[in-house]
């Protein structure tokens, strides 16, 4: 689901590395478990409906977006399967939620007032709801026994609302340390046994994130909540599991749009940092920080040609980007780039950039633009 592209600049997607992923998630879930296919932020970038698709193949029983506006668009592009909103949907927007049949995460008795005033003038019935249980992440949900058994309550009690999820977020799970993960889980599973104790039975538990799936199959409860390693992506070093040999699903890649031989002391790109020190052969190609390649790999981040490494020439600039390919034989305009992903026998990994970013994959990957499009194989 991507315009037509008349650039030389796209992101590579292999949709079957993604089944892949998520059929390997599938195959090492506790017994009864689901897996729920975390797509947010356009699938990390990959395309939320392509992957969403893909995932759905694999036997994902349940998707999840970060905002509503995100559930919509799956919605109005033809997929019908259970979507949560995994972040606060305003009370004015409820109803639309609830009529597109979009399953929301509730932590305010405001919020669920809405969905209540929703259920009642919708034909779309039930709504569904997921409580969200602050145990340590301390970003949304609520925090106490009492405020999740008196929300409990009150969406029990109130016909055309079911209360069909319990949910808590891990801060640590992806660190060698499990303690922070260890207490934040006996706090979550302390606020259900007290939902229970009401007599209330809230059929979807569900708490672990990519790397705690990997790393803790004890809490794998009735759901897992998978996002970046659905991509073929690790959360850390830590997270690492021969049980889940992954498939990085997304290649970057342009062309060289123009190649040419400087003298010693030409300067390069904005503020001439790059200085040409023996006669250098610069090839430019048509991607830049718009793009997603971050301003902060100049002079420092390498590119594939050729199954070479090239080291980025210069300043990154907004849309171009120039690269020292001196060492690099038989090189001529049009040949193909690498910016992560495969280049002959060579693999430059996202992680190499992230590091060099001083960020995290999630991030290289989510900041991949708009206007760079997706091809799917
Ligand atoms: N659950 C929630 C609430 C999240 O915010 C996220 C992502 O940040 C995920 C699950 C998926 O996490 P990951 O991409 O680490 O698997």
């Amino acid at each position: 689901m991507h315009p037509a592209s008349y650039r030389d600049t796209w992101a590579e997607i292999s949709l079957d590395a993604i089944e892949h992923n998520a059929r390997t998630f599938k195959k090492n879930l506790q017994r009864g478990c689901k897996l729920m296919a975390v797509v947010k932020a356009d699938g990390y970038g990959h395309g939320a409906y392509e992957t969403a698709r893909a995932a759905l193949r694999a036997g994902a029983e349940y998707l999840a977006v970060a905002l509503l506006d995100e559930a919509l668009e799956l919605r109005a592009a033809g997929i019908t399967e259970p979507l949560l909103v995994l972040g606060y949907t305003p009370p004015r927007s409820v109803e639309k939620a609830v009529r597109a049949g979009v399953t929301l995460t509730v932590f305010t008795t405001d919020v669920l007032e809405a969905v209540e005033a929703a259920a009642a003038v919708s034909s779309r019935t039930p709504a569904r709801i997921h409580l969200k249980v602050d145990t340590g992440m301390t970003r949304i949900g609520v925090r106490t026994a009492e405020e999740a058994r008196s929300i409990a309550r009150q969406a029990i009690q109130t016909p055309g609302v079911a209360l069909e999820g319990i949910f808590t977020h891990f801060a640590t799970a992806d660190s060698a340390d499990d303690t922070f993960t260890r207490e934040q889980f006996r706090r979550f599973m302390n606020i259900v046994d007290h939902i229970s104790d009401d007599g209330i039975d809230i059929p979807l538990r569900h708490c672990c994130n990519s790397a705690a799936t990997m790393q803790y199959p004890d809490m794998h409860l009735d759901m897992v909540r998978v996002g970046i390693s659905l991509y073929g992506l690790l959360p850390s070093v830590a997270s690492e599991r021969d049980t889940h040999p992954l498939k990085p699903a997304m290649q970057f890649k342009t062309r060289l749009v123009q190649v040419k031989d400087v003298e010693v002391g030409t300067p390069v790109s904005y503020g001439g940092t790059f200085i040409a020190e023996r006669p250098t052969r610069i090839g430019t190609i048509p991607a830049g920080y718009a793009d997603g390649l971050s301003r902060s790999l100049s002079n420092r981040g390498d590119m594939l040609l050729h199954g070479r490494r090239v080291r980025i020439a210069g300043r990154v600039c907004m849309d171009q980007t120039m690269l020292d390919i001196t060492d690099v034989e038989n090189t001529e305009e049009g040949d193909p780039v690498t910016i992560f992903g495969k280049s002959g026998d060579a693999f430059l990994h996202v992680d190499e950039i992230a590091e060099l970013m001083d960020t995290i994959n999630y991030e290289v990957v989510c900041l991949i633009g708009k206007r760079v499009p997706r091809v799917y194989l």
